[in-house]
Protein backbone atom coordinates (compact mmCIF):
# COMPACT_ATOMS: atom_id res chain seq x y z
CA UNK A 1 0.00 0.00 0.00
CA UNK A 2 1.19 3.61 -0.94
CA UNK A 3 0.77 6.46 1.29
CA UNK A 4 -0.03 9.88 0.01
CA UNK A 5 -0.40 12.87 2.52
CA UNK A 6 -1.60 16.52 2.56
CA UNK A 7 1.42 18.27 1.75
CA UNK A 8 -0.11 21.07 4.16
CA UNK A 9 -1.54 19.42 7.19
CA UNK A 10 0.70 15.42 6.54
CA UNK A 11 -3.15 13.81 7.11
CA UNK A 12 -3.73 10.68 5.20
CA UNK A 13 -5.54 11.29 2.18
CA UNK A 14 -8.34 9.25 0.71
CA UNK A 15 -8.72 8.14 -2.24
CA UNK A 16 -11.54 9.91 -3.13
CA UNK A 17 -9.28 13.00 -1.62
CA UNK A 18 -6.79 12.41 -4.45
CA UNK A 19 -9.20 11.95 -7.26
CA UNK A 20 -10.61 15.30 -6.46
CA UNK A 21 -7.52 16.98 -6.35
CA UNK A 22 -6.80 15.79 -9.58
CA UNK A 23 -10.37 16.33 -10.46
CA UNK A 24 -10.27 20.13 -9.78
CA UNK A 25 -6.57 21.17 -9.94
CA UNK A 26 -5.68 19.07 -12.68
CA UNK A 27 -3.45 15.61 -13.28
CA UNK A 28 -0.15 16.83 -13.59
CA UNK A 29 -0.11 19.06 -9.86
CA UNK A 30 2.47 17.80 -7.76
CA UNK A 31 1.12 18.36 -4.55
CA UNK A 32 -2.36 16.84 -3.28
CA UNK A 33 -4.43 18.59 -0.33
CA UNK A 34 -6.77 17.02 1.96
CA UNK A 35 -10.28 18.47 2.10
CA UNK A 36 -9.86 20.62 4.87
CA UNK A 37 -6.95 22.28 3.53
CA UNK A 38 -8.30 22.07 -0.30
CA UNK A 39 -11.18 24.01 1.08
CA UNK A 40 -8.93 26.74 2.77
CA UNK A 41 -7.50 27.39 -1.01
CA UNK A 42 -10.81 26.94 -2.96
CA UNK A 43 -12.57 29.27 -0.01
CA UNK A 44 -15.43 27.00 0.22
CA UNK A 45 -16.66 24.51 2.75
CA UNK A 46 -14.78 21.08 3.09
CA UNK A 47 -18.30 19.19 3.44
CA UNK A 48 -18.79 20.95 -0.03
CA UNK A 49 -15.66 18.98 -1.17
CA UNK A 50 -16.74 16.15 0.00
CA UNK A 51 -20.07 15.66 -1.70
CA UNK A 52 -18.73 16.93 -4.44
CA UNK A 53 -16.33 14.27 -4.41
CA UNK A 54 -19.65 11.88 -4.03
CA UNK A 55 -21.19 13.24 -7.04
CA UNK A 56 -18.20 12.48 -9.34
CA UNK A 57 -17.86 9.15 -7.97
CA UNK A 58 -21.53 8.47 -8.76
CA UNK A 59 -21.69 9.68 -11.72
CA UNK A 60 -18.79 7.82 -13.06
CA UNK A 61 -15.84 9.79 -13.72
CA UNK A 62 -12.68 8.18 -14.24
CA UNK A 63 -10.31 9.83 -11.96
CA UNK A 64 -12.16 8.16 -9.18
CA UNK A 65 -12.62 4.86 -10.48
CA UNK A 66 -8.93 4.46 -9.68
CA UNK A 67 -6.90 3.69 -7.17
CA UNK A 68 -4.17 5.98 -6.06
CA UNK A 69 -2.75 3.97 -2.93
CA UNK A 70 -2.95 0.47 -3.97
ZN1 LIG B 1 -4.46 19.04 4.91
Amino acid sequence: MKKVHCHKCKTELSNDEIALNLKLLGKHIGTLHCYRCLSVSLRCEADRLEKLAEQYKSSGCLLFQKNYTG
